[in-house]
């Protein structure tokens, strides 16, 4: 293959890392032979886009991200799967249309969403990427081009839905975009006490409002465990919003690895004490644009870096709403002890799961925070969180994930064995592998 570079690379989180070749061609096709591990934007924070070792060629899409079909009548986006949900909102907002549900940054490409059946703050009401997808063109390791959707190569679909790139490479997908009046957003905060404050509030928002996401201060303890902010939101109307679209920002780039004393305890209690604090004086309604409501925190390119030069572990499980509360509370509470948190976590309602097998959103309630990596004292504390989350029939996200065992991750996830029968059929060899799959589904390195 043509253009082929020796790299390092790694996820989002800087952990681990693994010297690679790297493909990134404007067509994609999948060499003759030889192992690969399709990869998008590397926003996933672990150790889906990384390869166990230099034996796997990265096939990065980046260059085929063709706009190849629109549909006005029913929003239907025909691209090649390398085309980033930040170039549809370019060309798409100034015509009236957003992407059906967005992660918290819009440098993603559409392959690595469906991939990772990404989800937003609209899943309590709308679901996840893939409930959106009509169609998918797959290059599987024979070399074939084979058309799947919810309606045809059915199980092929729901296996590569959330299955990490694990079942080809995903060249093609048509996407269900939705009308938008215009490019604003019309928002409300509210503050939240303590964890079941939180809850009420963001199953109540959820009622009414298309977009739901609370930010907890994960180191606070006593009483205010649990306390933080609910953002609720929705599209604004013609008219409320002004005729003029927002002001684009100019992200700024983190120019160094942050230094240490950065994620010292005391800084980072202060930081959520503060941030806690100016959030509840915002309280009424105001519109703020698209890029500033589900994308914060695009405004610092490279902000990944903060976290020095060791990277960070994000942890994302779910809880089901029946175990709620009390389990929730244990995993802030093991947090804090540990004084391992950061930054502040994100907190959100999920809806039904759908029937994708290894789709990560469940009924219930997702908690996300990062974790500076600090070696085998980060990774235990990650089995402990772990340990709860399943005693609660919980899981975690896999677009996150570096740290999980194997035997952990089995007990989490029911439908595997239906999924590893669907990718053995279309993939005897294993030739789609990474370190994600080396570690949770021991292919071989
Ligand atoms: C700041 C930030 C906020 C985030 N917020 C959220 C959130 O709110 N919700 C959420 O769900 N996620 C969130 N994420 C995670 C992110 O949405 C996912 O990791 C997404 O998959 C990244 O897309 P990517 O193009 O960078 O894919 P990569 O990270 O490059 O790859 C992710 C997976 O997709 C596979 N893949 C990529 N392209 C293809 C292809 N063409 N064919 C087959 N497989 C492919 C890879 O093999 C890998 O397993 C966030 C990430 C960041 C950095």
């Amino acid at each position: 293959m043509d253009g082929l570079s020796l790299e390092t690379v790694a996820g989002w989180g800087r952990h681990p890392v693994c010297r690679a070749a790297v493909a990134r061609p404007e067509r994609l096709r999948l060499p003759r032979a030889g192992r690969v591990l399709p990869r998008g934007l590397g926003r996933s924070y672990g150790d889906a886009a990384v390869p166990a070792s230099a034996q796997s060629l990265v096939l990065e899409t980046v260059r085929a991200d063709r706009i190849l079909a629109f549909e006005p009548s029913t929003g239907a986006l025909t691209c090649e799967a390398g085309l980033s949900l930040a170039e549809i909102l370019r060309v798409f907002v100034p015509r009236g249309w957003f992407t059906p549900v967005s992660p918290g940054t819009k440098f993603v490409t559409v392959g690595g969403c469906v991939a990772s059946d990404v989800h937003g703050k609209n899943h309590h009401r709308d679901g996840s990427f893939g409930g959106f997808v009509g169609r998918l063109v797959i290059e599987t390791a024979d070399g074939r081009l084979v058309e799947c959707g919810p309606d045809r190569e059915r199980e092929l679909f729901l296996a590569t839905v959330g299955g990490m790139g694990l079942t080809g490479l995903i060249t093609e997908a048509t996407i269900r975009l939705k009308p938008i009046e215009t490019p604003w957003m019309f928002v409300e905060t509210e503050p939240a006490a303590g964890l079941t404050e939180m809850l009420d509030r963001l199953r109540h928002a959820g009622k009414d409002w298309p977009y739901t996401v609370g930010w907890i201060d994960c180191l606070a303890t006593g009483s205010g465990l649990g306390r933080g902010i609910v953002i609720r939101g929705r599209h604004a109307s013609r008219g409320e919003a002004p005729g003029v679209p927002p002001r684009e920002n100019t992200p700024r780039a983190v120019p160094f690895d942050g230094p240490a004393w950065l994620l010292s305890p005391a800084l980072m209690r202060a930081f959520n004490t503060a941030y806690y604090r100016i959030q509840c004086r915002r309280t009424g309604g105001r519109l703020v644009s698209h890029d500033a409501f589900f994308y914060p925190l695009d405004s610092l390119r490279d902000w990944n870096r903060l976290y020095g030069r060791h990277g960070f572990l994000q942890y994302q499980c779910v809880v089901p709403r029946a175990a709620g509360a009390p389990v929730l509370s244990e995993l802030l509470d093991r947090l804090s002890r540990a004084g391992a948190a950061s930054f502040l976590a994100v907190i959100k309602d999920f809806g039904p799961e759908s029937d994708a097998y290894l789709s990560f959103p469940l009924e219930g309630t997702t908690l996300a925070l990062d974790l500076p990596y600090r070696g085998p004292a980060t990774e235990d504390l990650v089995h402990l969180l772990n340990a709860t989350v399943i005693r609660a029939g919980g899981r975690i996200y896999l677009a996150k994930d570096a740290a999980t065992r194997r035997e952990d991750f089995e007990r989490m996830v029911p439908r595997l064995p239906e999924w590893r029968r669907v990718r053995d059929r279309w993939d005897p060899e294993h030739r789609f592998g990474s370190a994600l799959s080396a570690r949770l589904l021991g292919d071989e390195s």
